[in-house]
């Protein structure tokens, strides 16, 4: 049998391009298709413009510590919603660019638009049918607002990314990455900003003390977290405002509910019902660890699989996935530990390798250490931010289980933490590792007496 491609993927975005890429590369036929926007949620609705705005709503405290510098304005300092937005929708225009020039200049047909599975073999797109030897499926995620009364006043991160006007007023639901980034975000650009979470701490998986110090330092600036709450439906009012009524009989007011709360595989209208493809009991497509489906000739990886919703690893596995097919000889199985992630609230968080309490779940003796401190560059203002930084450490065998980190620039220091980890250092050779002075990741390997064990 002969198909019009070797490779087909369904999805442009960060796992699905680099899939496409380099099976392109190994010599093979390989078309995409992408309904919505080149490179996916990171670089449209995801990492690329929430760093973004994270850098500006950063600029608030950087005006205000800039004094204590020496440095005065002329004048009050002044943030306009609708030129932030314009030129991250600029720079957004451009990566799509990028990305539509490296599909193309590697050899990659490229298809506008929805591809809907035939069978196993066979995907329509635009009114023709297209034929392929393997079918990748890539269509990552999307937010996933609870259907309560009143739920389409609410916005998701979709919509959040093109609001006209910055609100005056927000409710953030949610404790997540998403929820904690975008209350920081919010609340640095100036809007009145509350996050509601439905358990007793947000940021469940982190490690405690991470959670509980970016609690402390997040009521600091005076973000407002209610922890155990969650709304039970939303009034629009007659002035345009949102009448948020919660669970426990409290009424919010508010100008925008924004819900965080998880994102759902995109699976609509891709004909599944056509192949044999089963999903897991969480809805998300069954693979193996070759990122087979129960299809034969279908793939699948990134968000739409549901393990790890992370751009870097959805590369990974698109790596993973070229290889297997066209490059068996360099093929290598995706190593799902260890993997370093930053949560860009402000401050950060950096984290690497299992918390304390994942630690001692997983049977070891566990030695802790701990560091906190307010950062140089605070200390000729009235600022009182304090980092935090953890090491969790296998008493028996000396090995660094755990880097964690609460402070400025923590996603950049833990990513060389995590090639340490993944290298199986030992407290040992943190201690014996000559520290860059004056830094805060310097604490890292100076930490010598354990807080507990
Ligand atoms: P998460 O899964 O991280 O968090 C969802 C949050 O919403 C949890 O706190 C959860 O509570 C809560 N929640 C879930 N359902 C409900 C409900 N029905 N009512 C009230 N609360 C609810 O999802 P996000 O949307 O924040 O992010 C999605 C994924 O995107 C992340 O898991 C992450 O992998 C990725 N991401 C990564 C980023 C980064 O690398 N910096 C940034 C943004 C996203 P509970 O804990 O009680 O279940």
């Amino acid at each position: 049998m002969t198909y019009d491609f070797d490779l087909f993927v369904i999805g442009a975005g960060s796992g699905g391009v680099r899939a496409a890429r380099f099976a392109a590369g190994y010599g093979a036929r390989v078309a995409v298709a992408e309904s919505r926007y080149l490179g996916g949620t990171c670089v449209n609705v995801g990492c690329v413009p929430k760093k973004l705005l994270v850098y500006g709503a950063h600029f608030a405290e950087d005006f205000e510590q800039a004094q204590a510098f020496g440095w005065s304005l002329s004048g009050e300092a002044t943030f306009d919603w609708p030129t932030l937005i314009a030129n991250k929708n600029r720079e957004i225009e451009r990566l799509n660019g990028i990305y539509r020039k490296l599909l193309v200049n590697s050899g990659v047909t490229l298809l506008e638009g929805h591809a809907r599975l035939l069978d196993g073999h066979s995907v329509e797109l635009g009114g023709q049918r297209y034929t392929a030897k393997h079918i990748l499926i890539a269509t990552g995620g999307w937010p996933h607002i609870p259907k309560i009364p009143g739920h389409e006043h609410a916005i998701g991160s979709n919509e959040a990314f093109f609001l006209e006007q910055l609100p005056k007023c927000v409710l953030v639901i949610g404790g997540g990455y998403i929820a904690v980034e975008f209350a920081s975000i919010f609340h640095g650009l100036g809007a009145q900003t509350s996050l509601l979470y439905r358990g007793e701490l947000f940021l469940r998986g982190f490690d405690g003390a991470v959670r509980k110090h970016l609690q402390e330092e997040l009521s600091k600036r005076g973000l407002d977290l209610q922890f155990n709450s969650d709304i039970e439906r939303i009034d629009k009012q007659p002035d345009g405002s949102l009448q948020a009524t919660l669970k426990d009989g409290r009424v919010l007011v508010t100008d925008c509910v924004f819900y965080a709360t998880g994102r759902r595989p995109m699976l609509d209208n891709l004909g599944l019902e056509n192949t044999e493809v089963e999903l897991d009991e969480r809805g998300y497509i069954k693979v193996d660890e070759q990122f087979q489906t129960t299809a034969p000739s279908i793939l699948a990886l990134g968000d739409v699989i549901g393990r790890v919703q992370l751009t870097p690893v959805a590369l990974a596995e698109g790596m993973a996935v070229a290889r297997r097919l066209f490059k068996p000889e360099e093929y290598r199985l995706v190593d799902y530990r260890t993997i370093p992630t930053a949560v860009f609230s402000l401050p950060n968080i950096g984290t690497v390798g299992l918390s304390e309490e994942q630690a001692k779940e997983e049977g070891y003796r566990v030695e802790v250490y701990e560091s906190r401190f307010r950062p140089m560059k605070l200390t000729l203002t009235e600022c009182q931010e304090r980092t935090l930084m953890k090491l969790v450490v296998d008493a028996d065998s000396d090995r660094v289980l755990g880097c964690h980190m609460v402070g400025p620039e923590a996603g950049e220091i833990v990513q060389g933490l995590a090639v340490a980890l993944k290298a199986g250092a030992t407290k040992q050779i943190f201690d014996e590792t000559i520290g860059v002075h004056p830094t805060a990741a310097e604490e890292f390997v100076t930490m010598r007496t354990p807080v507990s064990s």
